[in-house]
């Protein structure tokens, strides 16, 4: 595109944009305005995404996406608005009723406004600053759950795409690509200390995507950031113009070719693109485009190389032999390169651990970005980047950048942009971005508490992130680490059936639960460290798109999970087609992190197979046992803190292995007879009663314990047992209940 062209695109993108928000919030003289000369011109690309559209139309108020997500033929959930307030992570949930007037919105936004950089940066700035400010605006043609940034968003891509020119192009590409293998890369290293360099390694796979994203915008003719319909972690879409196959081919050889020698096949860039023709951006037939890009990527996942291959041939697959030395990098098990030389460091453990340049570095990493505020720098990389080492050199070796990262606003050259992570201060940056990075750094007080607890283990002086050990060795009663696994269920059916989303509404979706789960969960995860002894227990490892893997001292981990799905609920509007499940498992101080990586995901898969009462998965799985989110939890959660206050009251523990006892009798009883009911033909119910010998070991036991307690306990012990015996679903939690209150209650075992 030539540079007047561009100048006149973004010229009549801002002047349209800045107009319509006025418009919506009812002010006059907008800093900007559409030149009338472009109106008949931005139609023509208006009209993609609606017939109706026009240049001047105006909104009411937005729905909420998440309120569209429902299976078809079933009835409407209850709609939720986004209230009307810039772009914060203060608070993203729709009840909260701050909500900003419209005459201060349309303030604040040209003050920002007016502090635009002008020249280059001017409009990737612009994109950022609007979205802040109507991104819960409604759109001007009144596409349900399409914000008016989303519509700016869509009508930019197009305009870009299409080059620039006055009648849009009739077809364009849409690209997928996918960076997998975060299994073999991140959680194959050992556990030797691997805490401090996990975030890093995680962080490094999503650096990637975002280098790998800005690359293609740039072989691409210079696309800006709204051609990126989604990007997380190493998942990203872009529409791009059409006949850009030739370089994206010789793009994804090249790079996959660079990877290969770097990291021996451990990581790949899945690339496949789709042809898109213009009338389907703005209908659902957008989603079945959507589905076949998908499954070509699924196939390029599964032929991994094959670019590479053709055109260096199967040696190019051979990974070189290592020399069979006895020298190898304890965290990634690689043996150094030639002139590479491993540098020894004892951890907390005692152990002496010999590391690789690059593990070194993504514990460097880890370290740079656990801060809040922290900013990025990007620049194209030089000569000096290409011969840095560590992460940043293979960052600009592999993708033509160089990143780093700041704790202070940082000084920006010419050519470099800046992002702020997780606000929306757009002060001296080009944008922001959202970062899952709680990360539990050692403090004074963690300095003390050992010194305190374990005077014989030594903490290294310096800035260390936690390590497994004084996570567990911190945790209430066991010493155990806890592993979340929670990811959104069905999120196939979300996209494909249940929103059937045109272009602006898909974007919108993916930006939706991206700003939950990169953003938010920063708040949630600080909010629930703080109400334990330790306010820096939880280490994200990685969150973002609908997922997330987090460790920390296992007694939070439940009430992470607990409150993470009830901010979910609340921020779906309670849309009972948009759920979450998880599992937690607990693991001993010294634990091979890939296996921890397999049980989470297993306990996860188990709360997903959990059916009951006509419904499924939304639901949790803790110390082996599913339990479904809502009554199930709440009676589980009940449960288990009378236990605790009894036992806490001197109500002695044998109480808990009552109720274990009991619990395994039960179910003992239970399978006989479901057995049984089957062999008769009878439907097996969960809440019947299945009366044994157990009802009467419960009473027995039960008055017993209950004898020798004073008046108030004797009467919440008699009270537990008559709803034991009673018909409902409680009996089947008290197993569960009573061990979780066992290990809340084993004070410093190892
Ligand atoms: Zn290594």
């Amino acid at each position: 595109m030539e540079e007047q062209r561009r100048k006149e695109l973004e010229e009549t993108l801002i002047g349209w944009a800045v107009e319509a928000l006025g418009r919506w919030t009812g002010m006059s003289s907008p800093p900007a305005s559409l030149p009338d000369r472009s109106a008949q011109w931005l139609s023509h690309y208006g009209r993609i995404l609606s017939r109706d559209w026009h240049p001047d139309g105006r909104g009411e108020r937005l729905l909420s996406i998440l309120s569209l997500v429902k299976p078809p033929k079933v009835e409407a959930v209850q709609q939720v608005f986004v209230p009307a307030r810039p772009l914060s992570l203060e608070t993203i949930l729709p009840d909260d009723d701050r909500q900003t007037s419209a005459t201060d919105l349309w303030q604040a936004f040209v003050g920002e406004f007016g502090r635009l950089p002008e020249g280059e940066g001017r409009f990737e700035t612009f994109i950022h600053l609007f979205r802040k400010y109507a991104w819960s605006v409604p759109c001007t043609y009144g596409e349900a759950g399409v914000s008016l940034y989303d519509e700016f968003k869509a009508l930019a891509a197009l305009m870009y795409a299409s080059g620039g020119t006055e009648a849009p192009a009739e077809e364009f590409l849409l690209v997928g690509g996918d960076i997998p293998g975060i299994q073999d890369f991140v959680y194959t290293i050992t556990s030797k200390g691997a805490a401090k360099g996990l975030r890093g390694r995680s962080f490094f796979l999503q650096l990637l995507g975002d280098a790998v994203v800005r690359a293609l915008r740039r072989e691409l003719g210079r696309l800006p950031e709204t051609n990126v319909i989604y990007a997380a972690g190493g998942n990203f879409m872009l529409l791009v113009p059409a006949g850009s196959e030739a370089v994206l081919e010789e793009w994804q050889a090249g790079f996959n070719r660079s990877l290969l020698k770097e990291f021996e096949g451990d990581l790949y860039l899945a690339l496949a693109w789709e042809t898109l023709p213009s009338s389907v951006v703005g209908t659902s037939e957008f989603a079945a485009a959507r589905e076949r890009l998908g499954a070509r990527v699924a196939a390029a996942k599964s032929r991994r190389f094959v670019e590479v291959v053709q055109r260096d041939g199967w040696s190019a697959l051979f990974r070189p032999q290592g020399k069979g030395g006895l020298d190898y990098c304890h965290i990634c098990q690689r043996e150094p390169r030639p002139g590479e030389k491993l540098v020894a460091e004892t951890t907390e453990a005692g152990e002496e651990v010999r590391k690789c340049g690059l593990c070194r570095s993504f514990e460097a990493l880890a370290r740079d970005i656990a801060y809040d505020p922290l900013w990025m720098v990007v620049a194209a990389a030089d000569d000096a980047a290409r011969q840095d080492s560590g992460w940043p050199r293979l960052l600009a070796r592999l993708t033509g950048f160089a990143y780093r990262f700041e704790h202070d606003p940082p000084r920006v050259e010419d050519g470099e942009a800046a992002y702020i992570f997780n606000h929306t201060d757009l002060e001296s940056v080009h944008g922001f971005r959202f970062l899952a990075n709680v990360t539990p750094r050692i403090g004074a007080a963690d300095r003390r508490w050992v010194q305190e607890h374990y005077p014989d283990l030594v903490v290294p002086p310096g800035e260390r992130i936690k390590d497994f050990g004084l996570m567990a060795r911190q945790s209430e009663g066991i010493q155990r680490v806890g592993v979340l696994r929670m990811d959104v269920d069905n999120l196939g059916l979300i996209f494909g059936r249940y929103l059937r989303g045109s272009m602006a509404q898909t974007s919108a979706l993916s930006a939706a639960l991206e700003l939950f789960f990169a953003g938010h969960l920063n708040r949630i995860c600080r909010d629930v460290a703080a109400q334990g002894e330790h306010d820096n227990s939880i280490y994200v490892i990685y969150a973002g798109g609908d997922d997330l893997f987090v460790v920390g001292s296992w007694d939070r981990m439940p009430i992470l999970a607990e409150r993470i799905r009830g901010d979910f609920a609340a921020y779906t509007g309670h849309n009972p087609h948009l759920t979450l499940s998880g599992g937690v498992t607990l693991e001993e101080r010294k634990f091979p992190l890939y296996r921890a990586a397999e049980r989470a995901g297993e306990a996860e898969g188990k709360a997903k197979q959990y059916t009951r009462d006509g419904c499924e998965k939304d639901a949790f799985c803790f110390l082996g046992q599913v339990v479904a989110w809502g009554e199930e939890w709440e009676l589980l959660r009940e449960t288990e803190r009378s236990f605790s206050s009894l036992v806490d009251a001197g109500v002695p523990r044998s109480l808990l292995r009552v109720a274990q006892i009991l619990h395994t009798q039960f179910i003992d009883t239970r399978r006989r007879a479901l057995k049984a009911e089957r062999e008769a033909g009878q439907e097996p119910t969960l809440r019947r009663l299945y009366w044994g010998r157990w009802v009467w070991m419960a009473a027995y036991s039960l008055t017993r314990l209950a004898r020798g307690c004073p008046k108030e306990q004797k009467e919440e012990i008699l009270k537990i047992q008559r709803e034991w015996i009673e018909p409902g679903k409680r009996i089947h939690f008290l197993g569960l209940a009573a061990r979780w209150a066992e290990y809340k209650l084993r004070g410093g075992e190892k």
